[in-house]
């Protein structure tokens, strides 16, 4: 395609071959939060770019160096969300849902960040995303939790565990901190450029540097949960005993701070080991803060996002196989007659079993030709419809893909006939 229109580096194309998994996982979730109860919430993909700044950060890498920002026709500065949590909240505020009311929400879609595209990180990709607005929790804390270990337990997948820490009110933060800041002055000349320049804007990111380099001056800085005001470490403690209690495990991870500005409490993140460097698959946290700060009325909310990419590799990794997409009869019309019959057949036997995949032979093509394409179709059966079959009000059922004699029967009983044997 040298001359043609290359796609975006980092923006893929998820192709029917490996579609299944996608619906595999997409069905898992949809049943996941309807046994929660939580709703769905559909926000826009574009928002003022204002809205990214103001909630995720300005010392972020995220809003440093990573969002896709532009100015559209009348010259306002948008942005394509880089993640779900401040269009909900914006959202929330901009319908007046509020107000003292609490929300369950949830969404599905595509988040773009402009980082350098490698396995498992894309410049365009998909989250799933819970937010609960309204409680101040630890309950709803914990039920993020369980409902996340539900899901890999559902799908089968056992090599993600889970880190928790707290980061305190903004006002233990505020006084931790100074504690930090102090302590890499005092190691100023251990820490790479980017961490220098955290120092100033938002030095809790340094704890979060992946840079080898760095670890060791990282291991012995102060520590966050010992300095929790004592409200926030009570909620923490709540939250472990309530895990403890269900028998989920955990490790509490002090130097867990995620990249985001407006936690406060409770943060996690699942992550695995079975996906190299980008080992994160679901992360989030406490934000009580963020949908005041955004003007809306003070609202406790805590949320997560899940790495649809991420968690689709490791579906694949676990061979698990998705229901196949595969025609469960594919209607072979032979003979002008038959043809012009098959799409009035083919429409009957949908309306009699709306819950099996009937594909119609499209585009013609000698008999031969078209056996070829209900075999690659994959099939089960094929009916088959001629002239002669028609003048006789009969179909052949065949059998693609085992030892089944082929049966005829009337055109009429077609649908019962295949269920009978579709269930053999
Ligand atoms: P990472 O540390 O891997 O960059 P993050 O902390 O930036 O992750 P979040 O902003 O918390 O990630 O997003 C939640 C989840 O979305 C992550 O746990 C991960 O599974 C997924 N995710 C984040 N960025 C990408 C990306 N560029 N491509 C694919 N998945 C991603
Ligand atoms: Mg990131």
């Amino acid at each position: 395609m040298s001359n043609g229109i290359q796609p975006i580096r980092g923006m893929n194309d998820v192709l029917p071959a490996e579609i299944g998994l996608w619906q595999h996982l997409e069905a898992a979730l949809r049943e996941l939060v309807a046994m929660y109860g939580y709703e769905e919430i559909r926000v826009p993909v574009v928002e003022h770019t204002d809205l990214f700044k103001r909630s995720i950060g300005e010392f972020t890498d995220i809003v440093e160096k990573e969002m896709y920002t532009f100015r559209d026709q009348g010259g306002d500065s948008l942005t394509l969300r880089p993640e779900a949590t401040a269009g909900i909240a914006r959202a929330a505020i901009s319908n007046g849902m509020l107000r003292g009311q609490k929300h369950k929400l949830w969404c599905i879609g595509p988040m773009f960040r402009h980082e350098r595209p490698q396995k498992g990180r894309y410049r365009q990709f998909h989250q799933f995303d819970v937010e609960a607005l309204g409680f101040d929790g630890p309950d709803v804390d914990a039920e993020l939790i369980v409902m996340m270990a539900r899901l890999w337990r559902r799908l089968g997948l056992t090599r993600v565990s889970l880190q928790l820490n707290s980061l305190g009110t903004p006002e233990s933060r505020a006084q931790y901190r100074e504690k930090l800041v102090d302590y890499f002055r005092g190691h100023e000349a251990a820490l790479d450029a980017d961490s220098r320049r955290r120092l100033g804007g938002n030095p809790l990111r340094i704890l979060d540097s992946k840079n080898p380099e760095m670890q060791a001056v990282i291991a012995g800085a102060p520590l966050i949960v010992d300095h929790l005001d004592a409200v926030s470490r009570a909620h923490f403690e709540a939250l472990q005993a309530s895990l403890r209690a269900v028998g989920i495990a955990y490790t509490v991870n002090p130097r867990l701070v995620r990249g985001l500005d407006y936690y406060s409490r409770t943060v996690f993140e699942w992550t695995t080991d079975a996906l190299g460097s980008q080992d994160a698959v679901c992360s989030g946290g406490r934000y009580d803060g963020l949908i005041a700060q955004l003007g809306g009325e003070a609202t406790a909310a805590i949320g997560f996002a899940m790495g649809i990419e991420r968690v689709v590799e490791l579906l694949r990794q676990a061979q698990v196989v998705p229901e196949g997409q595969a025609p469960d009869a594919y209607i072979v019309a032979q003979g002008e007659r038959a043809a012009a019959a098959a799409l009035a057949f083919a429409e009957r036997l949908r309306d009699e079993m709306p819950r099996r995949r009937v594909a119609l032979g499209l585009g013609g093509g000698n008999f031969k030709a078209q056996f070829r394409r209900a075999d690659r179709s994959g099939a089960r059966f094929a009916l088959v419809l001629g002239d002669s079959e028609l003048d006789r009000g009969v179909v052949a059922i065949k059998d693609l893909r085992g030892e089944a004699n082929q049966i005829e029967c009337p055109m009429a009983e077609a649908s019962a006939r295949l269920e009978a044997v579709l269930k053999e």
